[in-house]
C-alpha cells in the first residue's frame, strides 16, 4: 500500500490490533444470532510525510452501512465547547449577517446552531440522514452530501464560498484527505478562514491513547503532516492552538497560500514541540505497539483478579474507543457485566465484538457492583462528578489509559 497523501510506499507498522468489528456497529438482540464481520485493524506510518494511517482492506465500504449514527449533542462538555468556539470565531473574524459559514460533517447541528441563533447564514454538509434531520429541526440548513473537491467546486460555482469553513473532528475520518483538502480550498472565499480540529498524534503517542484507533479513523495527524497536505492543495496553516478535547487536540487555522495574513509563531513553536517529542524519528512510531500491549495486559490482569476475589466490574460510556480497547483485550461479559450509556440509540443494544449489554445510566444505581471502568477517559472527570453518589455505595472508578488507575 502507498501513502494516502504523498504516495510513498508504506514500509512500517505503527500499531497492529489484530481483527475487530467496526467500532460503531452496535448489535441488537437479534443480531447476536448472526455472524459478526471482523476487519483487520492495522495502522501504518509513512516515513516520508509521517502520515499515520489505517491500512486498506477489502470491503471497507461495509463499515459505512451501519444503521447507527453518533449524535454529538449527547455530550454536555461538547456542547459548551461548540458554543465557546462559535463566540470566539464571531468576535475574532468579525462575522455578521453578511457572512457565510460552512461546516463539513455538521452532524446534528449542535455547532452551527450557535451561528443560526445570532443570524449568521450557514450551511451544514452532512451525509447521514438521521443527524441531518436533527440539525434541520434546530433551523440549520443541511446538504446531504460528503464534503470533497467536487462539492467544493459546486459551492464555488453557486457563489456559496465561505468566510469560515469548520471541520470539527472530520479531518481524521475522511478516506481521501487530499480530496477533502482541495474541497476546502475550492469552497473558501479569497479572504476566508478554515479551522480544523482533530486529535493530535503527539498526545496520542505520549499518552498511549491507542484505543482512539478504529477503522473509520483513517488518519492520525500531526501539524507537520497537515502543513504538507495543506500546501499540496494551495492552502497555508497560519495559526494553531492546543485544545484539551479528546485527550489532546489541535485546532489548525488555514487560509489561501497568498492570503496577506502572516503565519503566527504558534506554528513554528508547535513544529518544534513535535520534533522534541520524536515525531520525526521512526523509532517513536515503531515502539508504540509495546505500550499498547502493556495497557492490555494490565487491564486483563485487573479484571481477572477482581473476578477471582468475587468483585464485580461494570463499565461506563459505550464509546467507539471502548470497543477498540475491549476487543483488543478480548474482554467478554464474564469480566464486565454491563456498560451504561446516556445515548438512547445505544441502550438495549450490545457492544460489537464483546457483546456486553448497554443499559440506561439509572442501572448504575439499581444494581450492585464494586468497580466502574470509565471507557471514554476523556470525559472521566465529568463522569465522576456526575455520579458522585456511587462513591457512597463504595464503588470505585477506574480508567485503563494511559495506565490502569483506580481513581
Ligand atoms: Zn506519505
Amino acid at each position: 500500500m502507498n501513502c494516502r497523501h504523498c504516495k510513498a510506499f508504506l514500509k512500517h507498522t505503527f500499531l497492529d490490533l489484530g481483527f475487530a468489528p467496526p467500532s460503531n456497529a452496535y448489535l441488537s438482540k437479534e443480531d447476536l444470532n448472526h455472524p459478526e464481520v471482523y476487519f483487520p485493524l492495522k495502522i501504518r506510518v509513512c516515513d516520508q510525510c509521517w502520515l499515520v494511517q489505517t491500512e486498506d482492506y477489502v470491503q471497507a465500504d461495509k463499515l459505512f452501512s451501519s444503521k447507527y449514527a453518533y449524535f454529538s449533542s449527547t455530550s454536555s462538555s461538547w456542547l459548551s465547547h461548540a458554543r465557546q468556539y462559535a463566540e470566539k470565531m464571531i468576535t475574532e473574524l468579525g462575522l455578521n449577517n453578511q457572512s457565510f459559514v460552512i461546516e463539513a460533517a455538521s452532524n446534528d447541528g449542535y455547532l452551527l446552531k450557535n451561528f443560526v441563533d445570532v443570524g449568521i447564514p450557514c450551511l451544514g454538509i452532512e451525509p447521514t440522514d438521521s443527524t441531518a434531520t436533527a440539525a434541520e429541526q434546530l433551523g440549520v440548513p443541511v446538504m446531504r452530501e460528503f464534503f470533497g473537491e467536487a462539492l467544493g467546486r459546486q459551492l464555488s460555482k453557486k457563489s456559496q464560498q465561505a468566510d469560515l469553513i469548520v471541520g470539527n473532528n472530520v479531518y481524521a475520518h475522511v478516506p481521501d484527505i487530499n480530496d477533502f483538502t482541495r474541497g476546502l480550498k475550492a469552497a473558501l472565499k479569497p479572504s476566508g478562514t478554515i479551522t480544523l480540529e482533530f486529535p493530535h498524534l503527539m498526545t496520542l503517542i505520549e499518552q498511549a491513547q491507542f484505543d482512539t484507533v478504529y477503522h473509520e479513523h483513517f488518519s492520525y495527524l500531526s501539524l507537520q503532516t497537515v502543513i504538507q497536505i495543506f500546501s499540496a492543495a494551495g492552502l497555508r496553516a497560519w495559526n494553531v492552538e492546543e485544545l484539551p478535547t479528546h485527550g489532546g487536540s489541535l485546532r489548525v487555522y488555514g487560509c489561501h497560500q497568498d492570503d496577506p495574513r502572516l503565519t503566527k509563531a504558534t506554528v513554528s513553536g508547535m513544529l518544534q514541540k513535535e520534533i522534541r517529542h520524536g515525531l520525526q524519528d521512526l523509532n517513536t512510531y515503531l515502539s508504540f505497539q509495546f505500550r499498547a500491549e502493556k495497557i492490555k495486559d494490565d487491564l486483563v490482569s485487573f479484571l481477572i483478579e477482581q473476578k477471582r476475589v468475587g468483585k464485580k466490574v461494570v463499565a461506563y460510556g459505550a464509546a467507539a474507543k471502548g470497543n477498540t480497547l475491549l476487543n483488543y483485550a478480548g474482554v467478554k461479559p464474564d469480566l464486565i457485566g454491563f456498560v451504561c450509556d446516556a445515548a438512547k440509540a445505544k441502550q438495549g443494544k450490545f457492544m460489537p465484538g464483546s457483546h456486553i449489554p448497554i443499559l440506561h445510566p439509572n442501572e448504575m444505581f439499581n444494581r450492585q457492583f464494586d468497580y466502574i471502568l470509565i471507557l471514554p477517559w476523556n470525559i472521566a472527570a465529568e463522569t465522576v462528578k456526575q455520579n458522585e453518589e456511587l462513591k457512597k455505595k463504595d464503588v470505585r472508578f477506574v480508567i485503563a489509559i494511559p495506565e490502569l488507575t483506580v481513581l
